[in-house]
This record gives C-alpha cells, structure tokens and sequence, in this order.
C-alpha cells in the first residue's frame, strides 16, 4: 500500500497531512500526485469524497515552494464551479499549506472586488475562482494569466451542466501553452473529452470507482408514492419525508434533503421548520454570505436538515451526514451519485432515502441503470396508517395564499385576489355609504335628529328646523 511518504511531497506538505489526521493516500491521491509532481498534466476521474481537493493541492503546494509571486500575476490558478466549493479548496489550501509561506487569493462572486483587487496587487502564488468572476477581474484589466505554471479545472462536469465550458475554453486560452493541467471531473461526458483533448498534454489518467457503485457503506431506498388527489400532492409528499425523517430515528442525525427545484427547497425547508424541525434551504438565490452562514449552521450541527439544490450543494465537503433525503428523483442519473456521495464518507456509514412518484419513474430506472443496482423499495411508512397524515390543516391553510389579508391590500400583479377583494362584503363600502359620505362633510356637530330625513338632508346651522325648500334644492343640487 502506497504511503504519503513514498509520493515526493515536500516534508513541510507531509507534516500538514500528517496534523489533518491522514493516514493514508486515498487512490486518487496515489494515483495523481506523483505525476503531478512529475510535472505532468492529470486527468483525474474522480468525484467529491474520493479525497481529490488534496490530490492536486498537496503537489501545487510542493511544487510552488520553489519561486516568488509577482503582482496581478498569479503562479497557479484553480478553477471550482460554484462559490461554495472555491471557498472550500480554498480552506484546503490553508490547511495544507501551514508553513509553506505560499499566498492565496480567492475570487467568487458576491464579495467586493476591491478586497479582491488588493489581494491581486501584492501577488499571489494561488488564485482559486469561479469563472465567471476570474474573467470579471481580467476583463477589467486588474489580473493577467500569463504567469500561470499549473492549471486546475475542478469539476468539469459541473462546469458543463452550469453553462461554464466556453468560459473554461476562454481561460485556457488566456494562460501560457507550457502550463501543467491538472483535470477533474465525475464523468467524461462527450463535450468534457472534447476539452481535454483540446487542453491536456498527454495526460496521466487516474480513475476511481464512483462512490454510488462502491458505497456499500450506503444504505439505499426508495419510496413509491402516488396521491390520489393532485392538489394535496405536494403536502403529502412533505408528509411522506417528515414520516421517513421519523422512521430513521435517532440514527438521522442530521440530513441533506434535496428537491430539483429552488421553489420546492424553499417550501420544504418553511414546512419542516413549521412541523418544529431545525432546517434550512440553501439554493443560488440566496445571497453568499448567508449561504456561507447555513453551511457553517450545517457543519458545526446548529442546523440539522439543509434543503438543497443539485447546484447549491454540489461538491460541498460536509464530512459528517448520516442521511441524504432525495425529496425529488432527480432529473440526471449522474446527479443522484453526487447527492448520495454526500452522506457515507471517509468509511462512515450512510443512508439514502429518496421519494419516487409516478412521474419519476424513467428518471429512477436511468438512475438503477448507471449505479447498475436496483435500488430497495420501501414500505411507504404512511400507508399502514388509517388515513395519511398530511400536513396539518393548520399548515396547509398557512400555506395557501392568505385571502384576507392580501384582499385587504390588492396587488396589481394578483388580479384574482383584488377581484375577491370587491367580492368580500366587509371589505365593499355599501351603495348607501358611498352616496352618504360627501354630505357627511356638511354634518358638522348636528347630530341627526333631522326628523324623517335620517342624516340625509343635514345643513350646517338649521338646527332642527330646516325648511324643506332647502333640502330639495341641496338634492336637486347634487344630482345634476
Ligand atoms: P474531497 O474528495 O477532496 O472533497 O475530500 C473528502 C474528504 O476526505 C475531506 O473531508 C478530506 O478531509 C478527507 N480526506 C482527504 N484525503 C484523505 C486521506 N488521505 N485520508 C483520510 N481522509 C482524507
């Protein structure tokens, strides 16, 4: 069995890997750096969980000690798909380079530039980015790639799915033809294999097996569910995860519950929260540093469920999951390997629930297709019960569009609501009112005793004894 001590890192790499509590090479470790260190391009078949951060930052870390950055040129760049996941190579960074002296910068959106510019000024040795801003900060003349010796691409497959590729061909272009590439993606899909025959030079090929085929570590099941009434679907489905939540007991420690749309990780997290679980939603609309917030919430076990999206959570490092929820079968097979990737690491147990409803079921047998298993079916746990427990009626009602209230304030954009609003009766002033008020105005403090009149024909200072030429002539008045 290969040992750290055997790959040619530097002594002071072996000391911070040594301090990470790391035993032994994970086989994307051993198979990657000592080619990397030999200077060679690597393509790296490997997912999240497979150790494959420190498979290229422990050689860049080895490699950089030699030299000196200069300003806006950084040495190294390496390139993640979403913030999150840059935010994370960028912690590993820090780690694992303890005592290498070796300058960082990190470019994601969502933070200033100007922290960021200042940063690119002194030089740094690594630049660790989305795509989409490290081109922001080219184009605005602030940052120039030609100093860059190694390339790293991390998840070129999620580049691909986010739309990123063309940014990737740019940036290759902007770097010097002599760099090293250091190349990582889950899958080799068509467009991937095109960029790498493009960009890589002869590269070293590392493949390892995909989590989802190995993880017998995971327990996986499904529940077939099917509602009998379309408008209740939803709810019973929250119903569904919140009894499948139940049935895991104590052993769901904490879970990552993911819905393939940002609308349903919004809904499943405020009704979770309103049955008195600990969850929140985590999805690209959320700003970054309350993204950052939840996942910390998340790591350090103040949050217990985080709803998410395929894109929120994709490569987030979360060591400690004791159970996926997949509240949606997702819509690509590949992405059911990333989701359940995330529970069952580094040799821990896991478990993997997902929900199927008609609908899904192409999606499911994709899924059984490429993880080549058929996945467990599972009693649906609500189904022994005399009726379904949907959500309570008390949440339902909170859930629906709140009628009174909006019908008090219409909204333009809501034209159904301001229509029940002039339905309401309390809220339509009578065609007696409305005709009443504009002489109320001439009431004054004569408070109507106008016999047989009512308040009607009311004028200021007649008392009691107005003549009744007057109120004809007030009413004549008026009406023409
Ligand atoms: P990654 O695939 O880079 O997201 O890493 C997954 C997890 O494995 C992280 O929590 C790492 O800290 C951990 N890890 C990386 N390399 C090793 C190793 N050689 N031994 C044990 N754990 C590791």
């Amino acid at each position: 069995m290969t040992k750290f001590a055997d790959l040619k890192l530097s002594p002071k790499v072996l000391k911070a890997v040594e301090a990470a509590g790391y035993e032994t090479p994970t086989p994307i470790q051993a198979g990657a750096i000592p080619p990397a260190l030999e200077g060679r391009d690597v393509l790296g078949i490997a997912q999240t969980g497979t150790g494959k951060t420190a498979s290229f930052t422990l050689p860049m870390i080895t490699m950089l000690s030699r030299g000196r950055a200069r300003a806006r040129m950084p040495r190294s760049l390496v390139l993640a798909p979403t913030r999150e996941l840059a935010a994370q190579v960028a912690e590993n960074f820090d780690n694992y380079a303890v005592g290498s002296k070796l300058s960082k910068a990190l470019l994601i959106g969502g933070v200033s530039f100007k922290e960021q510019d200042k940063l690119i000024d002194r030089g740094v040795d690594v630049l660790i980015a989305t795509p989409g801003r490290l081109l922001d900060h080219f184009e605005r003349g602030k940052l120039m790639l030609t100093g860059v010796q190694i390339m790293v691409v991390d998840e070129a497959d999620r580049m691909l799915d986010m739309g990123f590729i063309p940014d990737i061909e740019r940036i290759f272009s902007l770097t010097p033809f002599a760099r090293q590439t250091l190349f990582f993606s889950a899958t080799m899909a068509p467009e991937i294999e095109r960029i790498t025959n493009t960009f890589l030079s002869n590269p070293a090929k590392i493949e390892v097996a995909r989590a989802a085929t190995t993880g017998e570590n995971i327990k996986q099941g499904v529940v077939m569910f099917r509602s009998e009434n379309k408008r209740r679907e939803a709810s019973e489905k929250r119903a569904l995860l919140r009894a499948m939540i139940e049935g895991e007991a104590e052993n769901c420690k904490n879970g990552i519950i993911f819905c393939n749309r940002k609308i349903d990780v919004d809904a499943v997290a405020k009704s979770l929260k309103k049955h008195g679980y600990n969850a929140e939603p985590i999805h690209g609309d959320l700003d970054q540093s309350r993204r950052m917030e939840v996942l910390q919430g998340f790591r350090d076990g103040t949050i217990r469920f985080l709803c998410a999206s395929d894109v929120a959570a994709r490569g987030l490092d979360i060591p400690d999951v004791s159970h996926v929820f997949n509240f949606d079968v997702p819509g690509h097979a590949e992405d059911y390997v990333h989701r359940i990737g995330r529970t069952g690491r580094a040799g821990k147990s896991g478990t993997a629930l997902m929900i199927c409803t008609p609908r899904d079921e192409k999606n499911l047998e994709d899924i059984e297709r490429l993880v080549g298993n058929k996945i467990p079916r599972l009693e649906n746990p609500l189904a022994s019960k005399s009726s379904p427990a949907p959500e309570a009626p008390k949440d339902d009602a909170s859930e629906k569009p709140k009628r009174t209230r909006r019908s008090r304030k219409p909204k333009a954009e809501a034209p159904v609501e301001v229509k029940e609003a002039v339905e309401t009766p309390a809220e339509q002033p009578k065609p007696e009112q409305q005709k009443r008020a504009p002489r109320e105005r001439n009431r004054g403090g004569n408070k109507g005793n106008n016999k047989g009149r009512g308040n009607q024909n009311k004028v200021v200072g007649m008392g009691d004894h107005m003549p009744d030429f007057i109120a004809k002539s007030f009413d004549d008045r008026r009406d023409s």
